[in-house]
């Protein structure tokens, strides 16, 4: 029997992007392997559950599985990867921006004996954005055990022992890249070259959703910044130490100055945006350990077509 390689689809909004892209999976995919074509809609307010179901009526190979709302692409990814029955799966966007013949490339890579291959965008341009997503992965790797490859896509295939591990580990807030990082199986990584989306709109494109998902990601997996607030507020401590004593030792010296209320000023001003800044960075963490403690489910599935309850 030929193996079963599950291809995940995560959607939100993508009703133009479905039937070209199930047109394309089937044009261009090795026909070595039998497929299941897991498209999990994220809670699209379009049409995109019904084109899902169109296909899924003449193509029983096509699934669905339909979230009550909006739960993000990393919901959408692991409950993919918790529906998947096939011997290895892969992740692919909706929006035609990866190509699909590279999942025949990883494919061959997997039935070769690598468990995980990864894929990385190709960069033509080192423009700003360049620049800063190169210094972000430098500095992720810098300050965390995990470590993640330098432009690496969600897009990847994994071995069925991959999949168990990954959905062993149900955290609520999720990073794909530091969980395939933080596994540590050997892996394999080919460049890919990235196309404009055609149709429909990004949901990560703007610059203050990319620093939240930066800071979020580094929060994660560190906590460095929590222990650079202890040696910031060390630091501070000691020059205000520093000064105190210049101070008592001017007062008892000089005697009773009035002068110093600007100088006053400027030193409390900065001491409690330090230990404002210091406060936000415990409390984001606080807010990542309530979200897990609520022990909620990463997802609720309103529907699904296709698939057989086990
Ligand atoms: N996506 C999702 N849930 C979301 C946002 C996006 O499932 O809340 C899907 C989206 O349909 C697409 C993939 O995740 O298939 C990548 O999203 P997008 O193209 O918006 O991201 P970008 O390519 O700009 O990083
Ligand atoms: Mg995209």
């Amino acid at each position: 029997m030929s193996k079963l390689v599950s291809v995940i689809i995560p959607c939100y909004n993508e009703e133009e992007n479905i039937s070209n892209l199930y047109n394309e999976l089937i044009e261009k995919l090795n026909k070595s392997v039998s497929y299941e074509f897991l498209f999990v809609d994220d809670g699209s307010k379009d049409k995109t559950t019904n084109e899902v179901q169109t296909l899924g009526e003449e193509d029983k190979r096509v699934k669905l599985i339909d979230f009550s709302r909006n739960f993000g692409k990393e919901a959408a990814m692991l409950a993919g990867l918790d529906y998947a029955a096939g011997d290895a799966a892969v992740i692919i966007d909706a929006d035609l921006q990866m190509p699909v013949a590279t999942i025949n490339d990883l494919i061959k890579l997997w039935q070769e004996g690598n468990k995980l291959v990864l894929t990385y965008k190709t960069r033509r341009k080192k423009g700003l954005k360049s620049k800063l997503a190169t210094k972000y992965y430098d500095v992720f790797n810098n300050i965390s055990d995990t470590q993640i490859q330098n432009d690496a896509l969600d897009f990847q295939i994994m071995d069925r022992e991959v999949i168990n591990t990954i959905c062993s580990m149900r955290e609520r807030t999720r990073f794909f890249k530091g969980i395939t990082g933080y596994i540590g199986y050997d892996f394999k990584i080919i460049p890919v070259d990235i196309s404009e989306r055609t149709a429909g709109e990004s949901s990560f494109s703007s610059s203050k959703t990319l620093f939240s998902y930066a800071f979020k990601s580094i929060a994660l997996y560190s906590d460095l910044p929590l222990k650079f607030s202890i040696i910031i507020g060390g630091i501070t401590a000691f020059i205000s130490f520093l000064y105190l004593i210049f101070i008592v030792f001017n007062t008892l010296i000089n005697g009773i100055g009035v002068p110093g209320y600007a100088s006053t000023l400027a030193i409390m001003m900065f001491l409690f945006s330090i230990v404002l800044i210091i406060l936000g960075v415990m409390g984001y963490y606080i807010s990542l350990i309530y979200n897990e403690v609520k022990q909620r489910p990463n997802y609720i599935v309103n529907e699904t077509k296709n698939i057989e309850e086990e």
